[in-house]
């Protein structure tokens, strides 16, 4: 074991030197790696073969300009990405962010949590992601759409229903890829309903996609709570964010019988102790694109405060459904000290190491975003298997896939976990069943 750890530290350093200043990717793979001591005692052949070395590599990297311009006339240049990390599962598939913070080392450790996240969910697709710098807070649908169809101009060459298939992420929802797909369209002369998934069900998306990561989180946490004989039934939550993910993992809490009594944006957070009043979050968000400040002038029981910290607010269950590193350890500190027995990660990698510590050590109900928000791509997957088959199916339906689906990811991730030496540890479950789905094709392919 001392050797096997002596090469995982080894392979550790290697990735930071090839790729310096990206410390999110450098984040990341840690996590992973740091998982699969006994993966390569067990398989030794995993190491001969230098798989861990090969996964950390990008298959492929595109960086492009993506010139636009404003209402005003001015010229604005942006970069755009898109990382093709692993295809041995399946299609490249991961969403486009767009939001100012992005850079290659964001995208990168995105897309390299995207190969496990998708391994464990057992379909047929490999990872992904990319995106852009570009902010479009504040600017009108006519630019975003400008932005969107230069941004596409570039990206097109590189995409397919066979080859790679985005979808949405943070700053990139339905109005986005509506012009995304429209210009994908209209530059190939092709309707490839399957090139990008989270469309409108109008033209080819799948109902319940819109829902998915933000319900199948849920899902994932019910089932966590399950297999310890409670459930959602009257627990207190807290999410944080107010987007996609975060308003409809909202929507399920409250549909199981459980009280949301705050939420969030990238300005503050509202604290509801009646319970959040989803119809006014939807559309401030969803409809008017405001501030989730504005939610008091409707609701004055409830308070605002700017900039303050979410998990200060006492709860059962949280719910980080915003961005990476978005809970520390003085945060999970105080998640613990209130009472919190169940975190279900809506985001991507929004804990950080120092607060995944504390919930691993202190056994609470922990599905890291790798497994609990895997509902997102899994469904994305189900509206690829419609767009081939030119099939539509029913809310229902399609809810019930996804139910299934969340299930069989934390059965996957709990009885990994097991079999490895450590019950309940849903980290080292998804990361060691993600890798070794993804390592066995590997294998099979021969050194490519
Ligand atoms: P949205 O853009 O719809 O919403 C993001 C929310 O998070 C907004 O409330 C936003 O506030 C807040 N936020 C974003 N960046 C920051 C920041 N730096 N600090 C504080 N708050 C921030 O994105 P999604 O809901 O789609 O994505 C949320 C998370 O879920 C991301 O980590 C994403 O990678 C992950 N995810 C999304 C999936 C999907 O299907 N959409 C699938 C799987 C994971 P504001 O409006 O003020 O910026």
């Amino acid at each position: 074991m001392k050797q096997v750890e002596g090469r995982i530290k080894q392979i550790f350093e290697q990735v930071v030197r090839r790729n310096p200043g990206e410390a999110e990717f450098h984040q990341a793979v840690k996590e992973v790696i740091d998982c699969l001591g006994p993966v390569l005692v067990k398989h030794p052949h995993y190491a001969d073969q230098k798989i861990i070395e090969r996964i950390c590599e990008p298959e492929r990297q595109i960086i492009f300009r993506v010139p636009w311009i404003d209402d005003h006339g001015e010229v604005h240049i942006n970069r755009g990405f898109r990382v093709q990390f692993n295809s041995v599962l399946g299609p490249y598939k991961g969403g486009l962010r767009f939001h100012p913070s992005v850079y290659l080392g964001i995208i990168k450790f995105l897309g390299f949590e995207q190969i496990f996240k998708n391994a464990v969910t057992g379909m047929p697709i490999g990872g992904a992601k990319g995106g852009s710098d570009f902010d479009p807070k504040g600017r009108s649908d006519a630019e975003v759409m400008r932005f969107c169809q230069s941004f596409m101009t570039e990206l097109h060459r590189h995409l397919g229903e066979y080859t790679d298939v985005p979808a949405g992420d943070i700053g990139v929802g339905a109005r986005e890829i509506g012009y995304l797909f429209g210009q994908f369209k209209r530059m190939t002369n092709r309707y490839e309903s399957g090139v990008i998934t989270g469309k409108s069900p109008l033209w080819g998306g799948a109902l319940v996609r819109r829902e998915s990561t933000g319900y199948g989180c849920v899902f994932f946490v019910d089932e966590m709570l399950k297999a310890r004989g409670q459930s959602l039934e009257g627990m207190t939550c807290v999410v944080s964010g107010s987007g996609n993910v975060a308003i409809y993992a909202m929507e399920k809490l409250q549909q199981l019988g459980a009280k949301v009594v705050a939420c969030s944006d990238s300005n503050g957070v509202i604290h509801d102790a009646t319970g959040i009043k989803l119809d006014t979050v939807k559309r401030l968000k969803e409809v008017e694109r405001r501030r989730i400040r504005d939610y008091v002038q409707v609701h004055r029981e409830a308070h605002y405060s700017e900039g303050g910290c979410i998990w200060d607010i006492a709860c059962q269950v949280a719910i980080p459904g915003a961005t990476e590193n978005e809970l520390d350890e003085r945060a999970a500190r105080t998640l613990l000290a209130n009472g919190c027995i169940a975190v279900g990660e809506g985001a991507n990698m929004p804990s950080t190491p120092g607060a995944v510590k504390l919930f691993v050590e202190s056994g609470i109900a922990y599905g890291p975003g790798k497994a609990a928000n895997g509902g997102g791509v899994s469904t994305s997957a189900l509206e690829m298997q419609q767009n081939a088959s030119r099939d539509a199916w029913t809310f229902e339906f399609t809810e019930q896939r996804l139910r299934e689906i969340m299930s069989n990811i934390h059965r996957s991730c709990y009885e990994t976990a097991e079999e490895y030496g450590s019950p309940g540890n849903y980290v080292i479950g998804a990361n060691i069943a993600g890798f070794k789905r993804v390592a066995e094709a590997m294998l099979a392919f021969g050194v490519i």
